[in-house]
């Protein structure tokens, strides 16, 4: 039996295919390269900008003379297109089964009952299970939905308000990522900064009374681990960072000096209308709050290379954006000059309050918006990258890629390095930078320290 999964949208679809992909390996499915060698297709989908959707809606649409001709492969649409599924099976009747944004059981169930009624069983006997291999690197959820009311955003009509996992489940499935050989994860949620709050009353604690776990605790737990060697944690919300947890960024070792705070727009009046919750001056205090804990020790270090990658998301041509609204956003980005930005023009949603403002700033206008940030952040992250050049960085290799080891440091910079007959997947190689771009670097490894022996270094 052969399965075919494409994936779109945030990271918390991709830790969901992984999961997929791992019960449907272990029942013993193989991936296809393609649908038509499928007996199982599953579309894992988002619908946060309209780009998203119509890419979504192209694959449906491909699919059915697949199905007319193929009648018996089954199709599962999964992710935050679904959704109001009457309508969805009227419009799209080739689907087979529609499973909500992150209901992983739905597919693993369909596929069992498929590969129950395979007529010929013996087929399947020539494909003994084998579990498919764990990545270096891993995407771990921690908590479902989001509990802010962003007048733009889909996601909370879609994935409902948040929910948090255990620590205990969350804990587990990390133990089990690391015994298999993964040797970082990254805590997943559309907000992590507030994972915990509706969680059950963990008890009474002398020094704090009546307390549930927060992110800073569960970063805590993770970090006992055992055989893991790093954690990432996104999203987060700037109204929800606390300086505990930026003090638990600072103190853990494995916790990475990386962070994706969202800004969303660099104008007061633009964020009030986003429902955002916070304002540019409150922003920039946080940003200057992470980059004073993650500063580097030694003094000597603060020319060398930056101690925090920090990333963020911005929306251009959000209803009544104005030209000075705009470089407003522009100049902020100039002066924080962040190590990513993902820049989004702004599609109205449906059944968001945003929907109802008029979508006033045209096409080619937005595009223009988007484009002139691309260009400005082109131009910084290849200033910030250069100040790599003819340092040593400790990069944790993931996998090859044409050719080259590729892997990245502790502050999410993409780093490539040419093969020399070792494997070293799930290493912590130190290389040495000797090209530098806007979007990675490439280099020279020098060596892989023995365990322990990176812990009281800086990169550099
Ligand atoms: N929770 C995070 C936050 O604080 O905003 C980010 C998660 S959000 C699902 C992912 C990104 O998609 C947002 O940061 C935003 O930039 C973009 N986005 C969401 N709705 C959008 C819309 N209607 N049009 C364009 N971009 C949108």
């Amino acid at each position: 039996m052969n399965y075919y999964l494409w994936t779109i949208g945030c990271q918390m679809n991709f830790a969901d295919s992984r999961r997929a992909v791992e019960a449907l390996e272990t029942m013993g499915y193989r991936e296809a390269d393609r649908p038509q060698e499928a007996d199982l297709i599953v579309l894992n989908t988002c619908v946060v900008r309209q780009s998203a959707e119509d890419k979504v809606t192209g694959r449906l649409t491909s699919l059915q003379g697949l199905k007319r001709r193929k009648p018996e492969v089954q199709i599962v649409l999964m992710g935050c297109f679904v959704h109001e599924v009457p309508s969805l099976q009227q419009r799209y009747p080739w689907v087979d089964a529609f499973a909500l944004p992150s209901d992983v059981d739905t597919v693993v169930d369909l596929a069992r009952d498929l590969a129950a009624g395979v007529p010929h069983p013996a087929a399947r006997d020539t494909e003994p299970p084998v579990a498919r291999e764990t990545p270096v690197s891993a995407g771990v959820a921690i908590s479902y939905g989001c509990d802010h009311l962003c007048t733009y955003c889909v996601v909370r009509l879609r994935r409902g308000r948040e929910v948090s996992r255990p620590v205990a489940e969350i804990l587990a499935e990390v133990r089990e990522l690391a015994a298999q050989g993964a040797k970082e994860v990254t805590l997943l949620g559309q907000n992590v900064d507030s994972y915990g709050h509706d969680l059950a009353d963990a008890g009474r604690r002398a020094d704090k009374g009546h307390w549930r776990p927060d992110l800073a605790d569960l970063l805590k737990a993770v970090h006992e681990v055992e055989g893991l060697e790093r954690i990432r944690f996104l999203t987060s919300h700037p109204a929800d960072m606390t300086d505990r947890l930026i003090e638990a960024v600072a103190r853990l070792p494995k916790v990475c000096e990386h962070m994706e705070v969202p800004v969303q727009s660099g104008d007061d009046s633009v964020l009030r209308r986003m429902g955002r919750g916070y304002s540019v001056a409150q922003y920039r205090d946080l940003v200057s709050r992470i980059r004073q804990a993650l500063r580097p020790e030694r003094e000597a270090d603060t020319a060398a290379i930056p101690s925090v990658g920090l990333a963020t998301d911005v929306i251009v041509g959000f209803p009544g954006e104005t030209q000075q609204q705009f470089e407003a956003t522009y100049r902020l980005l100039e002066e924080l000059r962040f190590d990513m930005v993902h820049v989004a023009a702004y599609s109205p949603r449906p059944g968001t309050p945003a929907e109802r403002l008029p979508d006033d700033v045209p096409p080619e206008e937005k595009e223009r918006r988007r484009q002139a940030i691309d260009d400005l952040q082109e131009r910084i992250v290849g200033e910030i990258n250069a100040q790599f050049q003819g340092q040593t960085v400790e990069v944790l290799v993931e996998e090859r890629h044409r050719g080259k080891w590729r892997g990245r440091t502790r502050t999410n910079k993409l780093v490539f390095f040419d093969v020399d007959g070792v494997d070293r997947t799930g290493q912590m190689a130190r290389v040495r930078i000797q090209w530098t771009g806007p979007w990675s670097m490439q280099g020279q490894i020098i060596d892989v320290p023995q365990l322990g022996e990176t812990d009281q270094e800086d990169e550099g």
